[in-house]
């Protein structure tokens, strides 16, 4: 074997478990290369001591310089740095940073604006097989009041990993931190450049410092330059409350001199108008909801955090090549993570066009379900047929990076296999039965028996009901329930997953104002042959009858089923005496007094249409307040050809307060007053998707 010496260092992170059980994520420096690939080397363990040496194929790696490396290296755990990695412009933007650079960093849950003030190096220096870590000092910065905040404890030293987003500086001493390296100390060793003058200036106001207006006229601009004309936008209102709307003009409006912004507010306000100003109207919006204020007093709606509006073109190829570990399957973000990992602009799946119906399925289906992970495991695909381009492009990398570019999802669609998939609008339930049936080859999710025949398969449930069958505001389990029995339908078995769609009539008609999706769904009464209870005395039934279904005195719209006493008693009644019960199939040997367990299944998704655009709702966990919205196309950056649409994934916790409350305060809520997320999640839903729980 022949090994090319090299004097020169070559860091590198590993993409790929290796074969003698590198992580994910180690970064190391390999000295030599062996004509077989092979790097010669080091990892670095914690602190940046010098952990194994050993050999890692070339391919499994990815190169890093010296500064990237000792970023890196101070970012932990090891997977993080390779999302950071995939975050191609910001990692590029943190690896250029200089003194006095603008930066939001994740602190304490929080996201904070800061100023760079040093690069610190950590660890022993001058030791053999040492690499320094590279953390940042920084200073918070006050926004409300434009200071610098002097805080009484030190922050600690920040990694790579922390910053979120880096403002472009338009400030004019730009100094390279890079070239500050330095003595090293004891254990926490650390090495920094001089503050720069302007930022030793106290100020008489005890523990802060004004900002030059260098500063603060950056920390404006970073506040407003990205609001026009149709942004999302939030003020602070007069009594100390955050309004949340849409800038829908932005003017000199009469008698004023500066520039001001009307919103349209999400929710109404008794003060606001609908659409004037003093005696002039600047534009029109509903009673109660249009705001007027300077425009200096607006701020990008923090709900979409801090990514900014400029992004050019999110991601470029390097992350395709850095995750394509196709055995793995990415577990989905855990529910304390999504906060932080999936909310905000450029997020989720991006759309382009008239993708909504398929980045919102595959958001509900994949976000925070692994119902359908197993279509994975059975498909016996090549390495770019169409399951595993879904698998790696799209789900797995929704999981670890928390966003997909539309190209991914384009590739997708267009070897869906029929034309028009990739460029027209479609229905979920066409893409639904498409991708399971005819791509993925998996058997229908739902068996069902049509009035005691043999089971038919299907991928999704239409409900089909009478109007004057059900509540005005019917919940989901109601139109199932009733959709089963006026067609004489059964679960043959109980769904792994069940996909349940709404009344509507194509996209415009639906059968009712609002629906309420129940949370969990029983479907106990609508399986073939299993244990029921009597619906008056609770003993097992062994009748059923239809008839009754809507009887008024017999909780109209419930299913009926009987023992044999109950059903002799009920049918003696002269207005019933027409009926005709049927004998229930039952499982035969059932212990007389066993309690009959219920089978349940619980929402993880919902799906709405609105002007014939889909959106999602998706829970994210057990937590009942942890809700989700999500909309492919909720921005757009740029103009109708050479633009691109932004993605937006909302925290929506008031979704999960509403649907915490009983039935019946959720019929009777008045909709005009409850959030804007519970509005349309009410009012506009198109399918509810419901898996099982073990
Ligand atoms: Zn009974
Ligand atoms: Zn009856």
């Amino acid at each position: 074997m022949e090994l090319n010496e090299g004097k020169q260092e070559r860091y590198f992170i590993v993409v790929r478990r290796s074969k003698n059980g590198l992580s994910r994520g180690s970064i190391g420096c390999a000295d030599a290369e062996t004509a077989a690939g092979d790097l010669i080397g080091m990892v670095y363990g914690g602190g940046g001591s010098a952990k194994s040496s050993g050999t890692v194929k070339k391919q499994d790696t990815y190169p890093l310089t010296r500064h990237q490396a000792q970023l890196l290296l101070f970012v932990s755990p090891a997977s993080r740095r390779l999302e950071l990695m995939c975050n191609v412009q910001l990692f590029s933007a943190i690896c250029a940073l200089a003194q006095d650079d603008l930066v939001v960093v994740k602190h304490k849950k929080d996201f904070q604006p800061c100023l760079v003030k040093n690069l610190i190096q950590i660890g022993k220096k001058d030791k053999p097989g040492v690499l320094q870590m590279l953390g940042f000092e920084l200073d918070l910065v006050d926004t409300q009041h434009d200071i610098l905040s002097k805080t009484t404890v030190p922050l600690p030293f920040f990694s790579a990993a922390d910053i979120v987003q880096v403002a472009p500086s338009h400030l004019n001493t730009r100094q390279p931190l890079r070239d500050s390296v330095d003595l090293g100390l004891k254990r926490k060793a650390v090495s920094r450049i001089n503050s720069m003058p302007a930022l030793n200036s106290r100020n008489a106001k005890k523990g802060s410092i004004i900002l030059n207006t260098d500063v603060s006229s950056t920390i404006q601009s970073l506040s407003h330059s990205s609001l026009e004309v149709g942004s999302m936008a939030e003020v602070i209102s007069l009594n100390g409350l955050t309004v949340f709307g849409v800038i829908r003009w932005i003017g000199v409006p009469e008698g004023k001199r500066n520039c001001w912004a009307g919103l349209e507010l999400d929710n109404e306000v008794t003060t606001c108008s609908d659409g004037t100003f003093g005696t002039k109207r600047y534009f029109t919006c509903e009673g109660n909801k249009a705001l007027f204020v300077p425009l200096t007093n607006c701020k990008p709606d923090s709900r979409f955090l801090f990514i900014p509006n400029e992004i050019p073109k999110p991601l470029e190829p390097l992350s395709v090549t850095l995750l394509e570990d196709l055995n793995e399957d990415v577990p989905p973000v855990a529910e304390q993570d999504v906060l932080s990992h999936l909310i905000g602009r450029m997020r989720g799946i991006q759309g382009h066009f008239n993708s909504c119906y398929l980045d919102t399925t595959l958001f509900s289906l994949f976000t925070s379900s692994v119902a359908f992970n197993r279509m994975f495991s059975t498909s016996e695909d090549s390495e770019e047929g169409i399951s595993n381009i879904l698998r790696r492009d799209i789900v797995n990398r929704l999981r670890r990076t928390g966003f997909v570019p539309a190209e991914s999802v384009m590739k997708f669609r267009e070897r869906l296999g029929c034309k028009s998939f990739a460029t027209e609008e479609k229905d979920p339930e066409e893409f639904i039965t498409l991708l399971l049936k005819q791509v993925l080859h998996i058997e229908p999710l739902l068996k069902i028996r049509s009035c005691g025949d043999l089971a038919q398969g299907a991928y999704t449930h239409q409900i089909i009901v009478e109007k004057n069958q059900v509540r005005a505001v019917p919940s989901v389990q109601q139109l199932l329930e009733m959709s089963f029995v006026s067609s004489d339908l059964k679960f043959e078995e109980i769904p792994s997953c069940l996909i349940v769609q709404m009344p509507r009539f194509g996209k415009k008609f639906k059968m009712f104002p609002k629906i309420i999706p129940s949370t969990e769904l029983d479907i106990t009464d609508i399986l073939h042959c299993s244990p029921r209870e009597c619906f008056l005395c609770g003993h097992p039934a062994e009748y059923e009858c239809v008839q009754c279904l809507m009887d008024h005195k017999l909780q109209p719209g419930k299913i009926k089923q009987y023992c044999i006493t109950c059903n002799t008693q009920v049918h003696i009644h002269s207005s019933r005496k027409e009926h005709t019960p049927q004998k229930l199939t039952v499982p035969d040997h059932l212990p007389e007094d066993a309690p009959v367990q219920r089978q349940q299944m619980q929402l993880f998704a919902v799906l709405c249409i609105n002007t014939s655009h889909y959106v999602s709702f998706v829970k994210y966990g057990p937590n009942p307040r942890s809700w989700i919205f999500f909309d492919s196309m909720a921005d757009r950056c740029g103009d109708d050809n050479s633009g691109y649409n932004v993605p937006v994934i909302r925290s929506c916790p008031e979704v999960g307060d509403f649907l915490s409350q009983s039935e019946e305060e959720m019929s009777t809520a008045d909709v005009s007053q409850s959030s804007e997320m519970v509005r349309r999640l009410l009012c506009d839903s198109y399918m509810c998707l419901y898996q099982r729980t073990e």
